[in-house]
């Protein structure tokens, strides 16, 4: 049986072209013929793409407008995979987060971030910096997903099973890797949220670095971004690294899609302790890759970066990251730590983050800072599996607070 989310438009009409047939009573040559069967069958794929992303129909009987046979045949041999909602949990702030359970029992989360109108105005303001603290204010209650709530529907994706990454301020990188996401538990992820919420962004910043797993990443983007399907634009896809950067290179030749950098500090050594991947790949290299992204006009590269108190939070880091920026189309996000019970990093304080993002406004970048969504349902990566006890690893969790030094 194939999973229906892990085929592009072009691979199902594939698997549907010797299905069709031509009823002519004209004489038509070979290459008319095989044009008319293709065409069919394009046909076909479209059709079935419409009733399964854009109307959410997952039974083949219902889609009505295709023949007995073919449904048929499409239920003899494809599945439309679902995932299995183990939990779900609405915040009071609007973030939705799910937990899910794959078909060998495995675990992975989603969220579903809102911005608000409000909360999207107030960041306005905090880049023109007119109003004291504006960039705290904004978080609107609500219990409904609908858009004329929010300006922004976000989901927040998992391309992994836990991550080889190890980022120590990450509890999905405490817990390690246990798989990559095949296509359709990628695609299904946005399919599900989709079926609650009218998302209108995807990032990949959920579980897992989706450049290790990369191609699966990049067919799953292909699916995401069909206009026949679920219809992201380009702009609307990101995916985040930590900085893989043979893969930014490849990514950046394969598919168009907004890319995010996962920086988090200004110097190698700094980098280095609380990224590994950097030992690898240092700054230097990774900058080097991110200027020769293809972006197209008017598309910036984000750069995350997460403030952790006494570690990257200074003044001298903020010169350091404008100079380092320097000449990239780039918005900075500031991501002020979600402190957790594993972890011995903590948030800066409020003043602190107002003068780091300051420090960069006068600078000419746009500096936004995430506002701390959903603290009360654990929306920070791999918290909700990790205390759940479904994360390889959780019980390496427990300890790892104590163990962890920070210099
Ligand atoms: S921050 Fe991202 S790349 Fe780093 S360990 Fe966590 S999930 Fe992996």
């Amino acid at each position: 049986m194939i999973y229906f989310q892990s085929l592009t438009q072009q691979d199902l009409a594939s698997l549907l072209r010797p299905l069709s047939r031509v009823q002519s009573k004209a004489r038509i040559s070979t290459e008319e013929l095989e044009h008319k069967l293709t065409r069919q069958a394009r046909y076909r794929a479209k059709q079935i793409f419409h009733w399964v992303y854009q109307r959410f129909q997952t039974d083949w009987d219902q889609m009505t407008d295709l023949s007995q046979d073919l449904r048929a045949w499409l239920k003899a041999h494809i599945q439309i995979f679902r995932l299995n909602s183990l939990q779900s949990h609405q915040a009071l702030d609007g973030t939705h987060k799910f937990l899910w359970s794959l078909e060998d029992s495995k675990t992975i989360e989603s969220v579903i971030i809102p911005a608000a109108l409000r909360e999207k105005n107030a960041q306005e303001s905090s880049k023109a910096f007119s109003e004291e603290g504006a960039f705290f204010s904004g978080r609107v209650v609500s219990e409904t997903m609908d858009s004329d709530h929010w300006s922004r529907l976000t989901a927040c994706i998992s391309s992994q099973v836990g991550c080889a990454m190890a980022c120590k301020f990450c509890l999905t990188g405490v817990q390690g890797l246990d798989r990559h996401l095949a296509i359709h538990e990628i695609v299904t992820q946005v399919y599900e949220l989709r079926r609650v919420a009218p998302i209108t962004n995807i990032v990949f910043m959920g579980m897992g670095e989706p450049l290790h797993n990369f191609e699966n990443v990049v067919k799953a983007c292909q699916i995401l971004l069909d206009q026949d399907g679920l219809a992201f634009s380009k702009r609307k896809v990101t995916v985040s690294t930590s900085g893989l950067v043979p893969a930014i290179e490849e990514l950046g030749r394969r598919i168009d899609v907004s890319l995010a950098i996962s920086l988090n500090a200004t110097t190698d050594e700094q980098r280095s302790r609380i990224m590994p991947v950097n030992r690898r790949w240092n700054i230097e290299e990774l900058l080097r890759a991110c200027r020769n992204y293809p972006l197209g006009s008017h598309r910036r590269i984000t750069f995350e970066y997460v403030l952790l108190k006494g570690m990257n939070d200074s003044l001298e880091d903020a010169e350091r990251l404008v100079h380092l920026v320097r000449g990239i189309p780039s918005k900075i996000n500031l991501i002020p730590f979600n402190e957790h019970s594993g972890s011995d990093f903590r948030r800066p304080q409020d003043s602190v983050i107002r003068s780091f993002q300051r420090y960069l406004l006068d600078h000419h970048l746009t500096a936004t800072v995430r506002i701390s969504r959903g603290r009360d349902i654990l929306a920070a990566c791999g918290q909700l599996r990790s205390i759940l006890g479904t994360a390889r690893g959780s019980e390496r969790h427990q300890e790892w607070g104590q163990g962890l030094t920070r210099q």
